[in-house]
């Protein structure tokens, strides 16, 4: 079916786009972008007025737990979680049961997810067999099966050996090297951000240091190597720094922030409720300057990408005390509305440094099809409504699970539909 989409505010950065247009659709492609398009046929959907129409929104750090872990998160729920969201790709770390190692477990993932017909995915392989940072695993075969990068997420990328060698051979395979950064002897069994709040909560503490520290390592590494590196969830303002440097002198080095990195810190665990299990994810919050830093980066164009570190957790798994509790939180369903609040509401950001952000860079730095509305790119589509209020409900999010710090928050913006190769495949029905 053909679809015209009538009226929008239609911002395509990479097309230079950002006012009233119509966009046809036709056999799941974008056919035209104009001012009063004929309809042809097409089903006509008219866009409210004040609604946005963007390139549709690429997630390129989620956990869908697929296979080994069902009671937290399936392919298909994630997906269903992601469009819900306004987001019609997303990419699924390799940190299952077992770990993403080898096309077999590739295949497994896109044969769940073309089951579901709902958002793309793109898995991202393990660096090191079964993450263990002994081995390298067989990153050809697994580009070859459909992997789009590499990464031990989770954990680290265990030594500068194996990253140089993974960034080596990524290199020739034209993709990233993604690293959960962080020092493992720094970060020892801590919990929360070191600092004041930890301290006078008794937790023990994980400084901004031990994740820059192997920022630094991999900046270094990724300009010996002229691989590219790409810093997931950058939460400390350490980190920040040594990416713009690398930056600077030219290294191939990307970076992305969470939601909850430039919206909380770690002055929120004091409560209420004390010790909320909701707010223990890894990077931990942080201060308010590593906020502030993040919100930065963020305006500045430091920070290349916003992606959720879309974790779930069962309730009864996050039931413990803040110590013994798994980090990560979900994050695929509040994400527009945080970023349209908090940063676009806010000031921050404007609507074109939004498409950006999620989905312009997502595209760019793991190579992906999408981040524009080109004529002939594949219809992945979001409609966002930009001053639609809505109070986040953890009971109703389509995620399996439930462990967000948002429950109850009342945020402006809205998705109010996700449309992936011509499907309309969410639409928002008002509360
Ligand atoms: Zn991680």
């Amino acid at each position: 079916m053909n679809l015209l989409l009538k009226n929008g505010r239609v911002v395509d950065p990479a097309n230079g786009r950002d006012g009233e247009f119509d966009v046809l659709i036709v056999d799941g492609a974008i056919a035209r972008v104009g001012r009063d398009l004929p309809a042809e046929g097409a089903e006509v959907l008219e866009i409210t007025r004040g609604w946005v129409v963007t390139p549709g929104l690429i997630d390129i750090h989620v956990h869908l737990r697929e296979p080994g872990q069902e009671h937290k998160e399936t392919v298909a729920t994630g997906a269903a979680s992601a469009v819900a969201g306004g987001f019609t790709a997303v990419a699924c770390m390799p940190n299952t049961d077992p770990v993403n190692d080898h096309a077999g477990i590739t295949q497994f993932i896109l044969k769940k997810a073309a089951e579901a017909k709902l958002a793309r995915v793109y898995p991202i392989g393990a660096v090191s067999l079964g993450s263990k940072g002994e081995q390298l695993a067989e990153l050809g075969e697994q580009k070859a099966a459909g992997c789009v990068a590499f990464t031990d997420d989770g954990r680290p990328v265990a030594t500068a050996l194996l990253m140089r060698r993974a960034l080596e051979y990524a290199g020739m395979l034209g993709v990233p090297i993604v690293n959960h950064c962080e020092d493992p002897s720094l970060k020892g069994d801590g919990v929360a951000h070191e600092g004041y709040h930890a301290s006078a909560l008794g937790l023990r503490g994980i400084p901004g240091v031990a994740e820059s520290l192997m920022v630094e390592r991999d900046v270094s590494l990724a300009e010996l190597t002229g691989g590219h590196v790409h810093i997931a969830h950058m939460s400390a303002r350490q980190s920040l720094r040594a990416v713009r440097a690398g930056k600077a002198r030219g290294v191939n080095v990307t970076c992305e922030v969470a939601p909850h990195h430039f919206t909380l810190t770690d002055a929120a665990l004091e409560g209420p409720p004390k010790y909320d299990t909701n707010l223990k994810m890894n990077p931990p919050l942080r201060e308010a300057a590593d906020r502030d830093a993040m919100l930065e980066g963020i305006a500045d164009g430091s920070v290349d990408v916003i992606a959720t570190d879309h974790a779930p957790h069962h309730a009864d798994e996050k039931m413990l005390e803040f110590d013994r509790a798994p980090f990560g939180i979900v994050g695929l369903e509040t994400a527009v509305p945080i970023v349209c609040d908090r940063l676009l509401h806010a000031g921050k950001i404007s609507w074109g440094r939004f498409v950006e952000l999620l989905s312009v860079n997502p595209a760019r730095v793991f190579h992906l099809p999408g981040g524009s509305l080109s004529e002939g790119a594949p219809a992945d589509v979001t409609v966002i409504a930009p001053d639609t209020r809505v109070t986040v409900s953890a009971a109703a999010l389509k995620s399996k699970s439930k462990n967000t710090p948002f429950d109850g928050w009342e945020l402006r913006g809205a998705v109010a539909a996700t449309i992936v190769g011509g499907q309309v495949v969410y639409r928002h029905t008002a509360s």
